[in-house]
């Protein structure tokens, strides 16, 4: 499948070459029905369209990942009756790749080193008159955006942990307006400002979710993004991403969270509904399938 840069960031890829979804959990608990949801939902969109899919285990969040999570994951999937294309992307492998990227960014000069600790962030925020917000809480208030370039050097120099932050202003200043296409939202006006200058390459680990899951993404040759509504305004960062670095635009489907009876939506946490649990209590896997909101 031959795909190109789209500016319009329209969906190139509807009804061309095959839809390819994937599912992407990251390791750090047991697969529980919220994730079933999410899973089957992919796996019925690539199934359904004749396409296919792919799994990937996001698994960059240091100690908080575990080996036997992402074993258990995978196990409880093929109980559950999933089956998937090729093999399984692992992210803690591909941080050579991820560090082209930061290379690309970096010659372009959108990237800047930042050295704020968490309590740095809000102790300037609590300064501000008036701290602008995103979805997930204020913004970055840009403390290291402004620092001059010997500054940088010299807490460099002397080892100061940091990460590296994308200059959203100088980024957009570079693209131009962007839009994506959700299937369940429509045309939808890229607004990447809306969660400031996001961390690509964090202090422990040199990427970011932003990063990894849009090259991934990308390489897996994911033509449907399907995902929760949880994380529909995280799009608005990968399109620019996928802008910058000339990557294959797809189309996204944010779809609902599954909640429980009393309308609240299931976390890992949720030991009761982990599909261990539902297991060992002897439900079928066809039960459970139903339970995550696809009745056979
Ligand atoms: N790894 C993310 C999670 O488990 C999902 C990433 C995505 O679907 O973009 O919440």
């Amino acid at each position: 499948m031959t795909m190109t840069r789209s500016e319009s960031g329209a969906a190139m890829t509807a009804g061309r070459g095959p839809v390819i979804t994937r599912f992407a959990p990251s390791p750090t608990g047991y697969l529980h029905l919220g994730h079933a949801h999410a899973a089957l939902f992919a796996w019925r969109a690539a199934r359904h369209a004749g396409g296919r899919f792919v799994l990937r285990i996001e698994d960059i969040d240091g100690p908080r990942c575990r080996p036997e999570f992402a074993a258990a994951i995978i196990e409880d999937l093929e109980w559950l009756g999933l089956d998937w294309d090729g093999p399984v992307l692992h992210q803690s492998e591909r941080l050579g790749h991820y560090a082209g990227a930061l290379e690309r960014l970096h010659e372009m000069g959108l990237l800047y080193p930042c050295f704020c600790t968490r309590r740095d962030i809000q102790a300037e925020i609590a300064r501000a008159v008036a701290a602008p917000h995103g979805p997930d809480g204020p913004l970055y208030p840009g403390t290291c955006r402004v620092l001059d370039t010997a500054a940088r050097h010299a807490r460099i120099a002397a080892g100061a942990a940091h990460a590296l932050r994308l200059d959203v202003a100088a980024a957009l200043a570079r693209t131009g307006p962007l839009v994506w296409h959700d299937r369940a939202a429509g045309e939808i006006a890229a607004d990447p400002g809306a969660l400031g200058d996001v961390v690509l390459a964090r202090k422990d680990i040199a990427t970011s979710y932003h990063l990894a899951v849009t090259l991934d993404d990308a390489d897996q040759g994911v033509t449907l993004v399907t995902r929760g509504r949880d994380l529909f305004h995280t799009t608005h960062v990968h399109r620019l991403l996928q802008a910058l670095l000339d990557l294959p635009v797809p189309t996204w489907h944010h779809h609902d969270l599954l909640t429980d009876d009393a309308g609240r939506r299931l976390a890992k946490r949720h030991d009761a509904l982990a599909i261990r649990t539902l297991r060992a209590a002897g439900r079928s896997p066809a039960e459970v399938r139903a339970l995550a909101g696809f009745a056979d």
